[in-house]
């Protein structure tokens, strides 16, 4: 078989302060055939999301055309003439692969806006279509934090996102839906669509019950004959747009009563874990107040609202001043991203001491920046850390500072703190701390919380803030949980 692959991905928050331009998916990771040198099989990580299609066709014997694999760090909608720019590079490469094309499998996010196009995911699949026909089948594989539309369901022929959030399973679900393409394409499965919409905003962590026990519930309820695949989209709340949301997607073979009836039935039990299946919240001086109370070892707060994954700046000071102001020591906190702070470290070199002005300086949802004597304890420009989903993924310029009893890793390139080896790369172990502070809202539990004698997830003000009804939409679909008072699905929120 010949396969065509590429990957284009950007979580779009519409309330973030951090514009998005080209330069930004150069800076998150950029692959062009025209440009770069061809992957080595098995070393293919600079293909980001597209590497887990490129190691299945190599696996395979499959022949396999790689084009655009390009993404950036969440933040407001791309502008249009950069995301014109991508688009039409994207198009152009699978144009130019076409001849004898037997399938083509693209990984997105599912919730990337730009400027003048809301579904960047439903525009790009649309324009694929036109160019390979109607019978060559289209994998659209997101994140589970995706916004699913009708364009989208209607252009690609198997629409799948990751099942687990942290996101650990995108290989499985990558291998899943190469399988059932290649099905497709030979003409053993004839899929038919099951949708359902899910109108709640929230998140939806898989690694607890009662989500856990549901997602393994829906793993099993996959392997029924005929049904060919479950997606659970969790949707992305901070897409500001019509089709932000929840909603259930299923295929089953030639057979879409079937595929419809389970959609509704899946959302339906969804729509119960709507507040048991979400992380209980603190206020940071419960959280603060949580974590001294506890004696046994390393206690590990998620400042969940600054998380430059989802679109936050990374230098709110919410949690730092208040820790501050209580003189709490023995403290790790990464990564505030302050690229001027960063400067003065380096000009200053390590073993300095000096004054600094730390964060709150991107917006009004930064807070005030925080001023205080630093000793520059060490200096990286080579610091990475392990990625969830794929490899080593560089932190930028890094900067450990301490400031009262407070080590805080300092940086000039947005990321959320996935692994512990990110903080010692950069000169701290955190384990030797009383109290690890992470700007994320969930991903770092994958690599955190088998050591971490306590997870306690603290919602500041920000542009992650957990406060649905006070978040100053304009085009969701109403009514919408918890905005609106919804009971329970009656009738199911079918695809329109
Ligand atoms: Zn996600």
């Amino acid at each position: 078989m010949k396969i065509f692959t590429a990957y284009l991905a950007h979580e779009t928050n519409t309330f973030s302060p951090i514009p998005t331009n080209l330069a930004a998916f150069y800076e998150g990771g950029f692959y062009r055939p025209q440009e770069s040198p061809p992957p080595a099989p098995g070393a293919s990580e600079h293909l980001l999301g597209a590497s887990y299609f490129y190691e299945e066709a190599q696996r395979r014997g499959d022949e396999v055309v790689v084009g655009l694999c390009a993404q950036a760090q969440p933040s407001r909608p791309t502008n249009r003439k950069d995301y014109l720019q991508l688009r039409q590079w994207l198009l152009d490469d699978l144009t130019a692969a076409r001849e004898g094309i037997d399938m083509v499998l693209v990984m997105m996010h599912g919730a990337m806006m730009a400027e003048g196009c809301d579904d960047c995911e439903g525009d790009i699949i649309a324009a694929m279509r036109a160019i390979v026909g109607p019978d060559v089948p289209i994998g659209l594989l997101l994140d589970l934090h995706c916004n699913i539309t009708p364009t989208m369901l209607d252009n690609a022929t198997i629409v799948k996102a990751c099942k687990e959030y942290p996101h650990t399973d995108f290989d499985a679900r990558a291998r899943e839906l190469y399988a059932l393409c290649a099905a497709i394409r030979r003409g053993s499965i004839t899929p038919a669509l099951g949708f359902c919409r899910v109108p709640m905003l929230g998140l939806f962590q898989t690694a607890q019950d009662p989500m856990r026990s549901f997602i393994d519930a829906i793993l099993l309820r996959e392997e029924t004959p005929d049904l060919c695949s479950i997606t659970l989209a969790h949707g992305f709340p901070w897409s500001d747009f019509a089709h932000a949301g929840a909603s259930v997607i299923v295929y089953a073979d030639k057979d879409a009563a079937l595929a419809q009836r389970s959609a509704e039935a899946i959302a339906e039990q969804f729509f119960t874990l709507r507040e048991s299946g979400q992380a209980r919240l603190s206020s940071v001086d419960e959280a603060i107040d949580q974590a001294l109370a506890c004696d046994d070892g390393t206690v590990v707060i998620a400042d969940i609202a600054d998380n430059p994954g989802g679109g936050a700046p990374s230098d709110s000071t919410f949690v730092l001043g208040e820790l501050l102001r209580r003189g709490v020591e023995n403290v790790a906190l990464a990564y505030i991203w302050d690229p001027a702070a960063v400067d003065l470290a380096f000009i200053a070199g390590e073993g300095a001491r000096l004054p600094m002005r730390v964060g709150g300086k991107v917006s009004r949802w930064s807070g005030s920046p925080v001023d205080v004597e630093v000793e520059v304890l060490c200096l990286r420009t080579d610091a990475t850390q392990q990625h969830i989903a794929t490899g080593p993924t560089p932190l930028g310029r890094t900067a450990l500072v301490r400031a009262n009893g407070i080590d805080i890793i300092l940086n000039d390139l947005r990321q959320q703190p996935f692994s512990p080896q990110g903080f010692v790369e950069a000169g701290v172990d955190p384990w030797t701390k009383k109290i690890v502070v992470v700007k994320s809202t969930h991903h770092f539990y994958a690599a955190f919380h088998q050591r971490a004698a306590q997870i306690i997830y603290c919602d500041t003000p920000g542009a992650l803030n957990a406060d649905v009804k006070h978040r100053p939409y304009q085009h969701i679909r109403r009514p919408i949980w918890p905005i609106d008072p919804i009971e329970r699905l009656t009738p199911p929120g079918k695809a329109t």
